[in-house]
C-alpha cells in the first residue's frame, strides 16, 4: 500500500503510526476508543440505538459508557500498559459531534495529560462544518465521516430522520441537508489541512451501484481514504427502522464494489469495524482488560 515515497511531503510522518490511515502501521501500534459520546443527531435505518454506532462498529455491541474524567483515567492507564498506544478516538457510541461537550472535554484534557497521542473522531458530519475551528486547535489530525449517499433519493432510504438547527427534517429535505452538511463539512477539514477518512456503509440494493459517484466526489474534495464497510445485518439484534430484514454483501458483493471504486479516492481494506470501547491492535479486543472495574487494580 503506501509509503514515504507515493504520498506529498509530510503525510507519511503524520500517518505511519495511525493502525487505520496505514495499512502497515496497523501490525505494530495500537489504538483506543472512548464512548464518551450518547446521543446521536440523526437516524440511520440500519442503527439499533440499544447497541453502538453502526457507522464504525459492529452491531450488537454495547459498550461502557464513560464520562470525559473516566475516560481520561482511563487512557492514562491503557497508556502505561501498552506502550504502541499510538492513537485515541471518540466513535461513539452515538455521535462524537452531537455530543461537543463531552467529546472535546474529553480531548482537551488529553491534549494536556497525554499530549503524545494523536486524536481522532468520527461522525456523521451534520454538525462538522461548526467544529472545524475547535478540531483544529486542540490538533484532531484525523477525521472519520460516514457518508453512505449523497444523492438525497438514495440518503432518504438509509436516513429517515436528522436533527438540525433546532429542529426536526424527514424524508428527501433531510437527506440533502446532511449531505449538503457532510460535504461542507469534508472541504473545510481538507482546507484547513486534516487528514479526512470517509466511511460508507455497503447497503446492497439501496447504495451499492451510487458509491462510485460517491468516492470520485470525495476524492475531489480531498478525501485521504475511503473505507467502503459492509452493512452487517443482525437477526438476534434486529435492524430498528426501515431496513428490517435487509441483507448484508457478500464478501464478492463488497470486493466488487470496492475495485469498481479503484482510481478514485484510496480505498481502506484492513477496517475491522471496531467498538466504541476497542483497545488493542486492530482485531485485538482488549476492551474488558481495561474495563472501569479493572481500572483500580491496575493502576
Ligand atoms: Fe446510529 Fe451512528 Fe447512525 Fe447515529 S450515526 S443513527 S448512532 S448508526
Ligand atoms: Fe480503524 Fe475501522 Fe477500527 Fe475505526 S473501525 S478504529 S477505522 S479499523
Amino acid at each position: 500500500q503506501e509509503g514515504p515515497d507515493e504520498l506529498p511531503p509530510g503525510v507519511w510522518d503524520r500517518i505511519k503510526d495511525h493502525p487505520c490511515y496505514s495499512e502497515s502501521a496497523h501490525h505494530h501500534y495500537a489504538r483506543m476508543h472512548i464512548a464518551v459520546a450518547p446521543a446521536c443527531n440523526i437516524q440511520c435505518n440500519y442503527c439499533n440505538r440499544k447497541y453502538d454506532c453502526s457507522n464504525e462498529s459492529r452491531p450488537g455491541v454495547v459498550s461502557e459508557r464513560l464520562t470525559p474524567e473516566q475516560a481520561v483515567r482511563k487512557v492514562l492507564v491503557v497508556a502505561k500498559r501498552i506502550p504502541r498506544l499510538s492513537v485515541v478516538g471518540i466513535a461513539g457510541p452515538g455521535d462524537a459531534l452531537a455530543n461537543p461537550d463531552k467529546t472535546f472535554a474529553t480531548f482537551r484534557a488529553l491534549r494536556e495529560q497525554a499530549p503524545g497521542l494523536k486524536l481522532c473522531l468520527s461522525t456523521n458530519g451534520l454538525a462538522l462544518a461548526d467544529h472545524i475551528d475547535e478540531i483544529c486547535a486542540l490538533g484532531i489530525d484525523h477525521v472519520t465521516i460516514t457518508i453512505s449517499a449523497l444523492d438525497p433519493l438514495v440518503g432518504a432510504r438509509i436516513y429517515p430522520w436528522i436533527f438540525h438547527g433546532h429542529r426536526r427534517y424527514e424524508g428527501l429535505e433531510a437527506a440533502k441537508i446532511l449531505a449538503g452538511r457532510q460535504l461542507l463539512g469534508l472541504e473545510k477539514l481538507t482546507e484547513r489541512g486534516v487528514l479526512a477518512k470517509i466511511n460508507s456503509v455497503l447497503i446492497p440494493g439501496i447504495n451499492d451501484h451510487h458509491l462510485v459517484s460517491l468516492n470520485r466526489e470525495v476524492k475531489a474534495r480531498g478525501a485521504f481514504l475511503h473505507n467502503i464497510m459492509p452493512l452487517i445485518s443482525d437477526p438476534a439484534h434486529g435492524t430498528v427502522f426501515g431496513l428490517a430484514g435487509q441483507r448484508g454483501p457478500t464478501a464478492q458483493q463488497l470486493k466488487a464494489v470496492q475495485d469498481e471504486c479503484s482510481g478514485g479516492a484510496q480505498l481502506m481494506r484492513h477496517c475491522r469495524q471496531c467498538r466504541a470501547d476497542a483497545v488493542g491492535l486492530l482485531g485485538e479486543d482488549r476492551s474488558e482488560e481495561f474495563s472501569l472495574d479493572a481500572l483500580d487494580a491496575l493502576v
